[in-house]
């Protein structure tokens, strides 16, 4: 059993004096859950070791990329023989031509794509792009989404913004702010009220088409088909944020699961492998209106940096593989309902959501929860003893009780089984 933690202890204390905060991001730093973060040495297919030497069952997959656990045989030599050929060229390759190409065959609502080097960066140029395009300002988003650290979008954001319980940053000009509309996931009637009163004025619509960064939270019947039919009424661009859901719910993402076709797509984590990666992308008339072939500019010196496109590039063929998905979600689905039986035979309330190989847990009343207010009302104290329970017995999930989880190909039965046990003892603490 993980216990002796001394040297994460020691590196966070040194980590304070030099990285604000102690982390490189603030979802890391454990303030969702209390004590101290852990610090990492490697990863080995479904585990993750600390710097303790402690072994856990990873379900943070680095935060979605690793759908293939850690360090996959043909990931690692696609890296390896990139790197004897050189880091990067500031120039164009032939294997950022090929993902770009499998890109648009897998997602077909993108014709044209550019790669960047972050989900953020992403965000921020698609939402540019569609000011751009239609000529026009205003953006609308939902309660809970996140996408990245975009000035105009840090309102009423997920993620390590809910942890924190600042669902607005300091330095963000008002003014950006006012540009921003924010309604509430699921409630399809606010959308079409919204829009009837200041449908001329929405440049875009941007969506996590499954919300991620509150928890998993999948949309609701509708209302996805709402976001098309207005945008489409009132000439605005429907974005839909796929950084984390692209490649992770489906080999076509959410669109392909539910059925709709936005304008836009952004992208990152899964596509990059683990390395430093996003790219947006969709229709070809919206797409050339970015430089060099139009007038909206967007730019970056590490943009298909050939070890991120070669790590993409492997990644997408092993998930590609037929019957991936079905797999994954197999292993999820096994996962929650081993949990659910768990949880129901300590007699603690609990619930789940998944779509593939993504997936939330739920400590509620609530049969099932598809809004952020019932997030927002979930049994906090639940969560951080049951994460501290399951990290004593050998499993990672997501310090905060915010953030999707996500299994991967190299969660085996073992695995599964190892997870379950130590939820079974996280839940009995619970009901005592
Ligand atoms: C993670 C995430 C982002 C931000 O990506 P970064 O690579 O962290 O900048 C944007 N949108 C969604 C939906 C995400 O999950």
């Amino acid at each position: 059993m993980p216990n002796n933690r001394d040297q994460s202890k020691k590196l966070y204390d040194l980590a304070l004096q030099y990285i604000p905060g102690g982390v490189n991001s603030p979802v890391r730093a454990f303030k969702g859950v209390g004590g101290n973060p852990l610090f990492f040495q490697a990863g080995e297919g479904a585990f993750l070791i600390d710097s303790d030497g402690n072994r856990y069952v990873d379900y943070v997959g680095a935060w979605g990329p690793l759908i293939l656990g850690h360090c996959h045989e043909k990931v690692i030599a696609a890296l390896s023989k990139q790197l004897e050929r050189g880091l990067g060229y500031g120039a164009s390759t032939e294997a950022e031509v090929e993902i770009a190409k499998r890109i648009c065959e897998l997602v077909p609502s993108v014709e044209k794509v550019r790669l960047v080097t972050s989900g953020t960066e992403a965000t921020m140029s698609a939402i540019r792009l569609a000011r751009g395009y239609t000529g026009r300002d205003l953006v609308v988003k939902f309660e809970g989404c996140y996408h990245g650290h975009v000035d105009g979008l840090l309102v009423k954001a997920g993620s390590g913004a809910l942890t924190l319980g600042e669902p607005d940053s300091l330095g963000v000009p008002k003014a950006y702010t006012d540009l921003t509309h924010v309604l509430s996931f699921n409630d399809s009637a606010a959308v079409q009220e919204f829009f009837t009163q200041h449908g001329d004025d929405v440049a875009c619509v941007i969506v996590e088409p499954i919300a991620g960064n509150m928890n998993c939270v999948p949309p609701e019947a509708e209302f996805l088909q709402t976001l098309r039919q207005v945008c489409t009424d009132n000439g605005s661009v429907l974005i839909f944020d796929e950084v984390m859901t692209g490649f992770r719910v489906a080999l076509g993402g959410a669109q392909s699961v539910y059925g709709v076709t936005p304008d836009l797509t952004t992208l990152g984590k899964v596509i990059g492998g683990g390395l430093p990666v996003g790219a947006f992308g969709g229709k070809r008339e919206i797409m050339d209106c970015i430089a060099p072939s139009g007038a909206v500019y967007q730019a970056g010196t590490l943009s298909g940096s050939p070890l991120a496109v070669a790590a993409g590039l492997a990644m997408l063929e092993a998930i590609s593989e037929p019957g991936f998905y079905d797999d994954l979600s197999a292993r999820t689905t096994r996962l929650l309902d081993g949990l659910n039986e768990r949880a129901a035979a300590a007699g603690v309330p609990f619930t789940t959501n998944q779509v593939g190989g993504m997936f939330g847990c739920f400590f509620s009343n609530e049969e099932h929860i598809s809004r952020f207010d019932q997030v927002m009302q979930c049994n906090m104290n639940h969560f951080q003893t049951y994460f501290h329970q399951m990290l004593n017995n050998g499993v990672y999930l997501a310090p905060s009780a915010y953030e999707a989880g996500f299994v991967s190909s190299a969660h085996g039965e073992t695995e599964i089984q190892l997870t379950l046990d130590a939820a079974e003892k996280a839940f009995s603490t619970l009901s005592s």
